[in-house]
């Protein structure tokens, strides 16, 4: 069994290790050292190799406690903000005041995760990769009468169900969020002051395959109703992310199975459970 026991006066003495530890492999980071061992921060902090594992678990832990310590001197983000381009300024603001607060290191750190989770990698690759950050805007899309599926009578799969044919175009109002996204992409990197900036040209989807069978109050402008029942038919429900009405920027699953649980509860009342 573990036994548990109280540093008491040692208490000081260990944190003063653990400090001089972590300036240690601070200093051989930023000092552009090629592959940080415990070996070589041991000897810096003038510790056996064995208390940098005993006081970090790893080199892992080293790392991951020298890139917290850092977080824990930026001051706490304040309380959620109303408007969520506010918010998401917030965020760019606070991710930029960490980096610069200790950019020499946060430019090491990337590179020797990657190092540490597959060393043969090539190292040019783990620099390069490092330092990029990839910045995809998830917009919605509004509902479009001409945005639909519908059976193909004379195209069948082998068993003879009519093949699905798909009318689609993206509309201004995504175009235009799409810009948006691009523009904030843009200061976000004036923000991190980035030396190289490319945009995709492509518009690609998020898997998130959604409407067509879509819910709302009236049967002359939607298919189900809001516990998915089919305005149609009372004994047909239709589940799964058909039903939204438009396609949401945000993950849509969670929301599919809160749905499936209010079907449930309208099919045992129907059902007279
Ligand atoms: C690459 C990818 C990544 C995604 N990542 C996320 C994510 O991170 N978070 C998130 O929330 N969502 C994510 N999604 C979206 C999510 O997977 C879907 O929104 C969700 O699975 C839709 O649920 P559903 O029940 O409507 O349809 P589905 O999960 O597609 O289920 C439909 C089922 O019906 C079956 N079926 C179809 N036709 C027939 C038939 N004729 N007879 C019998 N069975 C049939 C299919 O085999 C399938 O099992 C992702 C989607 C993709 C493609």
């Amino acid at each position: 069994m573990a036994r548990t026991y109280r540093l008491g006066r040692r208490e000081d003495a260990v944190r003063r290790t653990r400090t001089a530890i972590l300036s240690a492999a601070r200093e051989l980071l930023v000092s552009g050292t090629p592959k940080l061992s415990a070996g070589a921060v041991a000897a810096r902090a003038g510790v056996s190799r064995i208390t940098v594992y005993n006081q970090f678990g790893s080199k892992a832990g080293l790392l991951r406690e020298l890139a917290g310590g850092v977080r824990r001197g930026v001051p706490p983000p304040p309380a959620a903000l109303d408007d969520p381009r506010d918010e998401l300024r917030q965020r760019i603001l606070e991710s930029c005041s960490m980096w610069s607060s200790d950019a020499a290191l946060f430019r090491r750190l990337p590179a020797l995760d990657v190092e540490m989770e597959s060393p043969n990698e090539d190292r040019a690759l783990a620099d390069r990769t490092s330092r990029e950050v990839d910045i995809v805007a998830m917009v919605e899309q509004l509902p479009s009468p001409e945005n639909r599926v519908v059976p193909d009578y004379d195209r069948r799969d082998a068993l003879g169900i009519p093949r699905p044919r798909i009318t689609y175009s993206i509309d201004d109002y995504s175009k235009k969020a799409l810009d948006h996204g691009r523009r904030i992409a843009k200061e976000i990197g004036a923000a991190l002051k980035v030396t190289e900036m490319h945009h995709g040209e492509t518009i690609e989807a998020a898997g998130h395959v959604i409407g067509t069978y879509r819910m709302g109050l009236d049967p002359r402008r939607s298919v189900v109703d809001p516990d998915q029942r089919a305005h149609d038919h009372p004994n047909l429900f239709l589940l799964g992310s058909g039903v939204f009405p438009t396609s949401a920027a945000s993950n849509p699953t969670l929301t599919i199975a809160a749905l499936a649980l209010r079907s449930v509860s309208a099919i045992r009342r129907a059902a007279g459970n």
